[in-house]
């Protein structure tokens, strides 16, 4: 174990680590190795690796730290001579800064620690050798600070106990009559100190430790526990990042952005986040430390003048009050902002992607602390993929995987109706943080997102602690914060609209209101955001469907280059079909007829045939159907003029069709004009114990064939009305819940007898298909028998998922939620193909059916069909196409193209 190597040093342009090792050493710990070796300042230090995080876990503590110690030490050793400083010393102390590093990136999720290494002693070295004592005090009660918070557990826990150290800032602020942490001076920064160190020992029983090293000890450990805290896990789990990674811990020499008015320190993104525009942009503090800048309590200025005139036009400040209270990094510090501009540049040349940076200025001179890929919005994702492909920085392959599929769901749904957002109130106007429409009552606390079936997260500010009502909201609208505060920057992570820093919204909490523009609304009023213009309004506004235009159009075209497999759609309306075929969808792969018989008079007569006693009866009621499922039939073929368009058979089971409720069951006795008690039989004779099991699929269709030839006929009969009109119509019936070949072969043979009758009845003819869907285990072993008469599979995973994991589909919500808690499933197999179980019986169905009919068609079906991964394993596994829901087709068609490019 002793030669495992657990830390990479790096520093003065040299590192043991590089960017290849961010598996090792997490992102930031090896982009800070990588561009240590392409010559950008760093300050130097080391990573401890992510490997080690797992040995903590598993080994605890102490025996990590003596693992640990010896390599440590040598580290701080060549830090120390880099910097011409001493750790602990008391003239001339080194002091640190300790961060965390995963594999990806999981902005505020887990902990750091700066300025570490100060103590009573230090300070006054600092003070001295810096000439600054105010500086060397304001450092000090930033450590105690984070300290505290981070290693020594005095986090607030709940939403009603405030931070004890903001608590005392804030006295000490208010008998100061000052607003603003700068306006604290030397005596104030003491006094905090001694006030903060009286905490410490107050609520943790012990005094604030003084030995740099129990120090640098106690902050490791801290980032390597907070992997494991409930905010991280829930992150993993939203991102499906596993628990193994770990995180890594970045130590290095501590550079200082508080030294003054030629100090500062800020995050800057290489390219627009929100807009994907090719302008370099971000914010920055003057005399202030990494968290100052995210964490809202000032507001930040810009980094570039252009950026600082938009932003000062969008917050309504003048252009006198601008220069003076918040000029640019550009005007305010000329020669570190070009310096910074060059880096940018040479770093986005480097990694041939927009980089998200942060960076400190130490009286003047520019230090660079992190370089990493930035999180960005849909839209932007696009069009910077293109953009670089049109640099040439890139080519079309690259350009493909760098899309995130899921991700371009933001760019599919809705936008605000042009005309309806005329009328609206404006109540506020806010920063553009991330973009999007969301409409939704009002919710003020994270932990009360779901109380309302829409919600909008009004905050004064967010903290990591909120990301999972973030995430449950449907937009965030904070007062406080710039472009890239906290929620600002996880908005744009999850593609949640959201408008930050919108200062003419009052927020209290405790009343649950907010007053903007005149109004006061409550909690559970209604507002609408604009996440891409930053406006703020009153009441719901009404959407519109977006567009595949622009660079979205164009990565679509790329994708449809490369991909192998076809793309389909589930539908059943015409309005859906078109929708797809906007969308790119080449056919539909699943028409669920039974969705249509639920509107006005069909559900009537579809109850009148459940009603009917004998066969004739049914067969009068079916009579009525036919007509109506006639119609359907012909508007989806119109809309997908020529595609093919696969027709499922009946498959639910008739219960699913009358009323279990009493009063309703009188309304549909009144109506038939028949008495209750008969309606009351037949809803017991129908009930079943597990329905999903039970009567339903084929077994309807060979036990009723009547509904089989009903359905047939209107099919056939719509194809050939339109093939009279001169549209091509390829139809493909598709019998559900097969389990065996019998079963199959006597629905295929009544179809077969009904189209033949068609078409003598009509003297014409048309191609179709008749095929099956795959959906049951069994239906997978036989599947040879099963394709010498099918012509077409299709799998439906939703089925084979329940019954090859035997959870009910109906009934698995009450238990999945605790097995992914558990770890006992790491996805669910409902939304993510299972490949190991599910999966081993697709590729077997695909195999042996294709074993006795060699062009086979096959496809999918199940909800599985739009999600990325199993996409990838039906491309894997040889299906000719995959069949989603229609805002889904794009993201299929884009991970088809992966798929075949991996
Ligand atoms: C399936 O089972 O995967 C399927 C598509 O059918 P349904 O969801 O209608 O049962
Ligand atoms: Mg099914």
């Amino acid at each position: 174990m002793s030669d495992v190597k657990r830390v990479y040093k790096f520093g003065n342009k040299e590192a043991e680590g590089k960017a290849e090792m961010k598996n090792l050493l997490g992102g930031k710990g090896a982009n800070l190795a990588e561009m240590n070796l392409i010559g950008v300042p760093v300050p130097p230090g080391f990573s401890i690796t992510t490997d080690v995080c797992t040995e903590y876990n598993q080994l605890g503590k102490e025996k990590v730290v003596g693992l640990l110690k010896k390599e440590v030490e040598e580290a701080i050793a060549y830090v120390e001579k880099i910097m011409g400083m001493k750790f602990g010393d008391a003239q001339n102390p080194l002091l640190l800064s300790v961060r965390s590093g995963a594999r990806v990136s999981m902005p505020g999720m887990m902990d750091t620690v700066l300025n570490l290494g100060l103590n009573d002693k230090a300070v006054e070295g600092i003070a001295k050798k810096s000439g600054n004592e105010r500086f060397a005090w304001d450092s000090y009660r930033r450590f105690v600070q984070m300290y505290g918070d981070v290693v020594l557990g005095m986090k607030p826990e709940s939403k009603e106990d405030i931070d004890p150290f903001e608590e005392i800032m804030e006295e000490v602020k208010k008998a100061k009559g000052v607003h603003n942490d700068t306006d604290l001076n030397v005596d104030d920064l003491k006094q905090l100190v001694v006030k903060f160190k009286t905490a410490v020992k107050k609520t943790t029983g012990h005094d604030f430790p003084t030995d740099p090293w129990e120090q640098l000890w106690g902050a490791v450990c801290a980032v390597f526990d907070s992997w494991m805290n409930p905010r991280a896990k829930y992150y993993r789990q939203m991102n499906q990042i596993p628990e193994e990674w770990g995180t890594a811990v970045n130590v290095q020499a501590m550079v200082f952005g508080n030294m003054g008015s030629n100090s500062g320190t800020g995050v800057a993104f290489t390219r627009d986040a929100a807009t994907g525009e090719n302008l370099f942009n971000g914010e920055y503090l003057i005399d202030a430390q990494g968290e100052d800048v995210v964490a809202g309590i000032r507001t930040p200025q810009q980094i570039t003048k252009e950026g600082s005139l938009r932003w000062a036009k969008l917050a309504g400040v003048s252009e006198a009050e601008r220069a003076s209270k918040y000029p640019s990094l550009e005007e305010a510090m000329p020669a570190a902002y070009k310096e910074l501009f060059e880096t940018q540049e040479k770093l986005e040349k480097y990694f041939k992607d927009m980089q998200d940076l942060e960076f400190t200025i130490q009286d003047g001179k520019l230090w660079m602390l992190q370089t990493r890929n930035g999180k960005r919005t849909a839209a932007a994702m696009v069009k910077i993929a293109m953009d670089l492909l049109r640099e040439g920085q890139i080519d079309e392959k690259k350009a493909i995987l760098r899309q995130e599929p899921n991700k371009l769901d933001e760019l599919l749904h809705p936008v605000f109706d042009k005309n309806a957002v005329k009328k609206a109130n404006v109540l506020a106007n806010g920063l553009p943080a991330s973009p999007g429409a969301a409409t939704g009552q009002i919710v003020f606390h994270a932990d009360e997102a779901k109380k309302y079936p829409v919600t909008i997260l009004v905050r004064i500010e967010t903290s990591p602690e909120d990301l999972e009502g973030m995430d449950i909201a449907k937009g965030i609208l904070t007062a406080r914060g710039g472009m890239t505060s906290h929620a600002a920057v996880v908005a744009r992570g999850m593609g949640k609209c959201c408008v930050s820093g919108a200062g003419g919204c009052v927020i209290n909490y405790k009343n649950r209101t907010l007053t903007a523009g005149g109004k006061t609304l409550k909690e559970g009023d209604w507002i609408s955001l604009n996440g891409s213009t930053g406006e703020v309004y009153e009441g719901k506004i009404a959407t519109i469907d977006p567009e595949l235009s622009g660079d979205f159009g164009e990565i679509m075209k790329l994708a449809d280059k490369y991909r192998k497999l076809k793309v389909r759609t589930n539908a059943e309306t015409e309005r859906d079909a078109r929708q797809a075929r906007k969308f790119g969808a080449e056919g539909i792969g699943l028409c669920r007829t039974e969705h249509m018989f639920f509107e006005g008079e069909r559900i009537k007569a579809m109850r009148e045939m459940i009603l009917a006693d004998d066969e004739e009866g049914r067969r009068k009621a079916l009579k009525k159907l036919l007509p109506i499922q006639r119609k359907d039939f012909s508007g989806v073929f119109e809309a997908m003029d020529g595609l093919p368009v696969t027709i499922r058979l009946l498959d639910p089971p008739l219960h699913e069709f009358v009323p279990q409720e009493e009063a309703n069951q009188k309304e549909m006795a009144k109506e038939m004009g028949i008495p209750v008690e008969k309606v009351k039989q037949k809803v017991e004779d129908l009930h079943e114990l597990n329905p999903m099991l039970g009567h339903r699929g084929c077994r309807l269709g060979n036990t009723y064939p009547e509904i089989t030839e009903m359905q047939a006929r209107a099919i056939i009969e719509a194809a050939l009305d339109l093939k009279k009109k001169g549209i091509k119509v390829l139809p493909e019936i598709m019998i559900p819940l097969v389990g065996s070949n019998k079963e199959l072969k006597l629905q295929n043979e009544i179809i077969r007898k009904t189209v033949e009758t068609v078409f003598s009845e009509r003297k014409d003819q048309i191609e179709y298909l008749v095929g099956t869907m795959i959906e049951i285990p069994r239906a997978t072993i036989i599947a040879d028998k099963i394709a010498e008469t099918a012509e077409f599979f299709s799998f439906g995973t939703n089925d084979l998922t329940q019954m090859t994991y035997g959870f009910s589909r109906d009934d698995a919500a009450k238990f999945l939620p605790i097995y992914l808690k558990k770890g006992l499933l790491k996805n669910d197999p409902f939304q993510i193909l299972d490949q190991k179980g599910v999966g081993q019986l697709i590729d077997m169905g695909v195999k042996k059916g294709r074993s006795s009919r060699k062009d086979l068609k096959i496809g999918i079906c199940g909800e599985h069909g739009g999600e990325p991964s199993s996409v990838e394993f039906c491309h894997r596994v040889g299906m000719n196409y995959v069949s989603c829901s229609p805002f889904r087709v794009p993201i299929a068609r884009l991970a088809a193209a992966q798929a075949a490019l991996r």
